[in-house]
């Protein structure tokens, strides 16, 4: 559960106003109505540069940058990892402060990080607990068909989980802008099409994905990869950019993309079969996807003008023999761990064009 916090300021070693912390739906509505303009960055928190990337975004558009930390329930299916996600409060608030900080000194600035929103689920669900079954009982918002494709084939509750909550969100601080990352593609355009359909009155702001530096797309949950798992993490991004050589070369039918990528995960699942377990990490591919940039439905074919959509799924297994002396994740490498990713398939230019 959430910890209950009085709305407080959280002093900065700044001189402008510090940003203060809310826990309750009223408490940010009346805040929010003394403020002018507002862009909303929605996290679950375990803020990593991927998710700080969003917030300046967010101050240099707008002059009140808001974040809401909430780790939301119903997104996360029944044997899904909603306990054990990562909380870590101090360090993320010693970020916020950090960033509150930098904006000060900052000239591109427009705006600051005036408020941090930490809602509990008693507040966020009033009238129903959030359930995590799908013919569970509660409103819902549901954005089909794009909901079931992909990301939500694996997790049916999912998106109907994210839609419901950022239309709270943006329902209880009313958000000029809102930021969202194309690390999660999918999640990007079901936001874009509820904003569209429901007629929400706001923006949808799209950064590009922050990666590590060997190209492993940042992720709250890549503390529980430990050092072995985490080397072999880059296996799907490595698929990728195998597959945008094949692209840029001149490939464009499905099968050989598609081939291109397998070609490259199977090659490494081989490779780490070959080692004994106390030495070898695992994975298990969900699914690799050439889809249409906006509707995500599968192509048989990529286009040049309008790209593809390359995205994919796999699932780090436990490690079988984890080793006394290895550097070892959060949760010592004993359960899986879920990586999503996604790049764009264009020839250079050829958007522009
Ligand atoms: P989360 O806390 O995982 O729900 O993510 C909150 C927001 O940060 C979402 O809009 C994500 O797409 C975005 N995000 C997460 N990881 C990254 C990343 N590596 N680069 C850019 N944005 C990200």
């Amino acid at each position: 559960m959430v910890q209950r916090i009085v709305p407080r300021s959280f002093s900065t070693t700044s001189k402008s106003k510090p940003f203060q912390i809310f826990t309750s739906v009223s408490e940010i509505r009346q805040e929010r109505s003394k403020a002018c303009s507002v862009g909303l960055v929605p996290t679950m928190g375990a803020l990593h540069d991927g998710h700080l990337a969003l917030i300046r975004r967010a101050a240099r558009e707008n002059q009140q940058v808001y974040i809401s930390i909430y780790v939301n329930p119903t997104q996360f299916g029944v044997n899904e990892d909603l306990s054990t996600y990562p909380k870590t409060w101090l360090a993320d608030k010693h970020k916020i402060s950090r960033l509150h900080a930098e904006f000060e000194k900052d000239d591109s600035m427009k705006g600051q990080i005036t408020a941090v929103f930490m809602p509990s689920s008693a507040d966020m669900y009033p009238t129903t607990p959030p359930t995590s079954e799908l013919d569970g009982e509660g409103t819902f918002i549901t954005v089909s068909p794009l909901s079931s494709r992909l990301e939500g084939a694996s997790r049916p509750v999912f998106f109907r989980g994210v839609a419901t909550v950022c239309m709270k969100l943006f329902n209880i601080m009313q958000p000029e802008k809102v930021y969202f990352g194309q690390k999660d593609i999918q999640q990007t355009l079901v936001i874009k099409k509820m904003v569209k359909d429901l007629h929400i009155n706001t923006v949808v702001s799209v950064e590009d994905t922050i990666r590590e530096h060997d190209g492993l797309a940042m992720s709250s949950r890549n503390i529980y990869l430990g050092e072995r798992r985490r080397k072999l993490a880059t296996a799907l991004y490595n698929s990728f950019t195998a597959v945008q050589g094949a692209f840029v070369r001149g490939a464009r039918r499905r099968s050989e993309l598609y081939d291109t990528a397998m070609d490259h995960l199977t090659t490494m699942q081989r490779q780490q079969a070959a080692l004994p377990p106390s030495r070898r990490a695992r994975f298990e591919v969900d699914y690799i996807s050439i889809a249409h940039p906006e509707t995500l439905e599968e192509l048989e074919e990529a286009g040049v003008s309008e790209g593809a959509i390359l995205s994919g799924a796999i699932k780090m297994l436990p490690l079988e023999e984890p080793q006394e002396e290895e550097e070892l994740g959060v949760g010592m490498d004993k359960g899986s761990v879920r990586l999503i990713d996604n790049v764009r398939l264009e020839v250079p230019h050829a958007r522009a064009s």
